[in-house]
């Protein structure tokens, strides 16, 4: 997950896959998982061109670590950074990345995340005092974690009973192969097929498993379908002289919940005769729609490079919800997470002591506001 959002707010390489165990689309088979947390970070571990620009990031191992003593972690962390800050030159920049607080409100909730911002306020309050008040601050987050218990879906289960097999590796015979990396405890999916005509057939199959919400693949080269139990649709791109612009159709429901918003746009004169609208008139109607900016976000994570082995099949969860590595599930409690369309995984916030930032910005264009 962080990868994937901080290689796209910095404009740095995309990471393999949607977390360290990934389905490679070359050799068809899963690789990576739990050794890339062992060691130190070798240029294997390196997920994406991001981290160079890191003047501070918590050892490897606290990665892991975290699932096990959050709080410990957490309070090595921002120590850690506090000292490596005061030995850093302070004539420049100084980027550093606190990661223990997203393992921390996934397994403790948010009481226990409250008392390491304070601590974090602190840290950064004798920072500006040591700096000086001319000395900006930003904050931000590379997402939002709905604060749920959480479940763990049975997506495995329900696949086999549906007539498709389990595989890490597909053949020329595993037509009803699915691989699904199945790693950190998130509000989301990725499935890859053995066969390129089942994706339909596997988000169909999904639709009525407890905590899915939609699953979405792509349809043709300008299009993906959404399935879901709110009903189907499907979202167009078109690009007209450098402009794009983005339809929504229906075939049955409403499963993105536009409805009232492709209302409006039509009332405003928004649409053109085909039924699109542009790019940025759906962003402003949609950036704080219960899934932000949906249009662009789902069609941007199969047609784009959000990682470099693009899932056939992304299945986002219902609040509450969550897939993941069964043994990191018996070791803790979920307490919270992130990762699903929804509008408490999908916004993250950015702060700043010096600037007013406009209300809203994509990942994709935050670069420019993230570094003064
Ligand atoms: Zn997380």
């Amino acid at each position: 997950m962080t990868n994937i959002a901080l290689s796209a707010m910095l404009g740095a390489t995309p990471p393999l896959g949607y977390e360290s165990l990934y389905f490679d689309k070359s050799s068809r088979e899963l690789r990576g998982g739990v050794s890339k947390y062992i060691g130190w970070r070798t240029p294997d571990k390196i997920p994406s061109s991001y981290m160079d620009e890191l003047d501070y990031q918590e050892p490897l191992a606290f990665e892991f670590l975290v699932y096990v003593a959050p709080e410990r972690v957490w309070r090595t962390d921002m120590q850690r950074f506090r000292e490596r800050f005061r030995a850093a030159p302070q004539t420049r920049d100084y980027f550093a990345f606190l990661k223990g607080t997203d393992g921390l409100l996934h397994i403790r909730g948010p009481e226990r995340l409250a008392v390491a911002l304070e601590s974090l306020d602190k840290i950064l309050r004798e920072i500006q005092t040591s700096c000086g008040w001319e000395t900006e601050i930003v904050l931000f987050s590379d997402h939002g974690m709905n604060l749920r218990e959480n479940q763990r879906i049975h997506l495995k289960t329900h696949l086999r009973s549906r007539g498709f097999a389990l595989g890490s590796s597909f053949s020329e015979t595993s037509r009803d192969t699915v691989a699904i990396p199945a790693f950190g405890l998130c509000g989301y999916a990725a499935i890859y097929c053995g066969d390129g005509e089942a994706l339909a057939d596997v988000a169909n199959s999904l639709v009525e498993l407890e905590g899915v919400d939609f699953s979405i693949y792509r349809d043709g080269t300008r299009a993906i379908a959404v399935t879901g139990a709110n009903g189907v649709g499907r979202v167009e791109r078109k690009q007209t002289n450098g402009e794009t612009s983005y339809r929504y159709l229906t075939s049955d429901g409403d499963p993105l919940q536009l409805q009232p918003i492709l209302e409006t746009l039509k009332q405003t004169g928004k649409l053109d005769e085909e039924g699109f609208a542009s790019d940025q008139d759906w962003l402003e109607t949609t950036a704080n729609h219960i899934y932000p900016d949906p249009l662009a976000n789902l069609y941007t994570s199969l047609h784009t490079q959000r990682v470099r082995h693009t899932a056939d099949v992304l299945v986002s969860l219902r609040d509450g919800y969550y897939y993941g590595w069964s043994p990191f599930a018996r070791l803790t409690r979920l307490a919270a997470t992130h990762g699903n369309a929804l509008r408490p995984s999908s916004n993250a916030f950015l702060m700043s002591t010096h600037r007013t930032l406009p209300p809203f910005v994509r990942a994709d264009d935050a670069q420019p506001l993230l570094r003064g």
